[in-house]
């Protein structure tokens, strides 16, 4: 049976060199057409959207879903003039007379697949740096998030021509039948296990991927930490969102001495944001699908049966999808709460006596998307630093090392593979081809043969 998407691709890859071939002149026009877009003409459909998808604030649409598109906007168009232009580099000596350079050319035809927990986001960054390197696009966004879907629908089909851009709606099957083409690129955001999925059907056609996945993100807290303004930047790092962040602190080692003062400032930190209340609170977002209700209900109930205390929140209701934010003290290893990524309002804490105690525990699970150490102790936060692995790490902060430009950002195996963000996401779309160039007078002779006196020929 025929691919219902063979058509869409054979229009990009017939457009692919039209579009490689643009200038940084032509790529900052549609940026901005696009931020203009985003910014002016549906800035109210996408809050509205982002409110029915997830019951997101409006403020945290700006600074969650909004901003970190702009930046990527604004920091491709400050710089794109520089990442496209030919990249010099030195030539040895024995090779006299040529001149080399590194020629950032696009993939071509490339596939963005989306997830649902920050959906227009997550689809639309990746979509900045594939048109700043001069790529088609063809981009899934997640299917949990419909109406986030239906608004950058919109704005695709308003900005773009289908052999340049395209959006296709859909779900496992759509996704399954898009990689089954031979796209230069797939750039993947979700789990890891459909992380694996998609790199299987990549490497049938050899296409490089990006995969943007998640995990279990652990967060230090020695005894040395400023306690109170800790618990704050954990409280919104794990709760926003309803937990529903990729990056998000998944779980707390904390420094068995300061356990209990550590809990009470949580509690004072979820009271100030949520109020006694979160569940009514408008600045408590909702999970996406009663399915994933389901699994944090089932992941907490684990969690109290094999013996932990909820020691703040732990009611729910299915009716509206909310769960309290919820923060569990004595959480044994093997329960779910610390095998599975969370992804959700539940906070297991977990007591170390020594740092050593603390990274075995670290060291055990896979590397993690994010890891945060709390720490006023340089030499504690060295040592953490240089005995665990991470695709990114904040110290006295978490979540914020995102929104640095400057930075790669990106997971380590089973949290991914490859670095976005600013010249990193636009160098993942870009194959750094190299160029020499070499005068037309004379050659190299020693290279040809025959080479039967190539000794004397050397010292000639
Ligand atoms: P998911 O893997 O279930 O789905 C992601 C996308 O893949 C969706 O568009 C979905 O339609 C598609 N998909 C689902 N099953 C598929 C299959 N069998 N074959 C092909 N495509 C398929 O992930 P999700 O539930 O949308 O998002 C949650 C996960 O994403 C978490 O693990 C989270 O940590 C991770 N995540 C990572 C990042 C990051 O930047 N590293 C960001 C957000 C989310």
């Amino acid at each position: 049976m025929s691919n219902p998407f063979q058509e869409l691709f054979d229009a990009q890859k017939a457009n692919q060199y039209a579009l490689a071939n643009t200038t940084a002149k032509e790529r900052i026009k549609k940026l901005e057409a696009l931020k203009k877009a985003i910014m002016v003409t549906y800035k109210e459909d996408i809050y509205k959207a982002l409110e029915a998808d997830l019951n997101k604030p409006r403020v945290e649409t700006d600074l969650t879903e909004l901003f970190p598109v702009i930046s990527e906007i604004k920091f491709a168009i400050k710089y794109m003039r520089t990442w496209v232009s030919n990249n010099y580099v030195k030539t040895p000596m024995s090779l006299l007379g040529a001149s080399s350079w590194i020629k950032y050319e696009p993939k071509g035809v490339s596939l963005i697949i989306a997830p649902w927990n920050f959906p227009f986001h997550l689809a639309l960054c990746p979509l900045v740096s594939a048109i700043a390197a001069g790529n088609t696009v063809v981009l899934k966004p997640s299917e949990m998030s419909p109406n986030v879907t239906d608004i950058i629908e919109k704005i695709i089909k308003d900005l773009f021509n289908e052999n340049e851009i395209a959006l296709v709606q859909g779900a496992v099957q759509e996704s399954t039948d898009l990689l089954k083409l031979p796209f230069n690129h797939v750039y993947f955001t979700g789990s890891p296990q459909v992380g694996k999925i998609v790199m299987a059907a990549a490497a049938k056609h050899l296409a490089s991927v990006t995969l943007e996945l998640g995990g279990k993100s652990p967060t230090i807290v020695d005894s040395s930490a400023s306690l109170k303004t800790a618990a704050k930047k954990i409280v919104w790092g794990r709760f926003a969102n309803a937990g529903q962040t990729c990056l998000a602190p998944d779980y707390v080692l904390v420094e068995q001495k300061v356990e209990k003062e550590f809990i009470g400032a949580l509690k004072n930190a979820i009271t100030d944001f949520f109020t006694e209340h979160p569940m009514q609170s408008e600045h408590y977002c909702k999970l996406i699908h009663e399915g994933h209700f389901d699994r944090m209900k089932g992941m907490l109930d684990d969690a109290v049966k094999s013996g932990a205390t909820v020691e703040i929140g732990g009611n729910s209701d299915k009716d509206i999808l909310r769960l309290e934010p919820t923060v569990l003290s004595n959480v044994t290893l093997v329960s779910r709460v610390m095998q599975e990524e969370i992804f959700g309002p539940l906070l297991p804490i977990v007591t170390f006596n020594t740092l050593e105690e603390a990274i075995e525990i670290i060291q055990s699970k896979e590397k993690p998307l994010g890891l945060y150490i709390y720490s006023s102790k340089n030499k504690n936060i060295k040592y953490l630093l240089d005995n665990t692995r991470a695709g990114s790490t904040c110290v006295n902060n978490n979540l914020i090392q995102y929104s640095n430009h400057y930075l790669p950002f990106g997971g380590s195996n089973n949290s991914g593979i490859g670095k976005v963000h600013g010249f990193y996401g636009f160098q993942e779309f870009s194959n750094a081809r190299s160029v020499m160039k070499q005068h037309t007078f004379g050659a190299i002779q020693l290279l040809f043969p025959p080479y039967n006196n190539f000794k004397k020929r050397l010292t000639e």
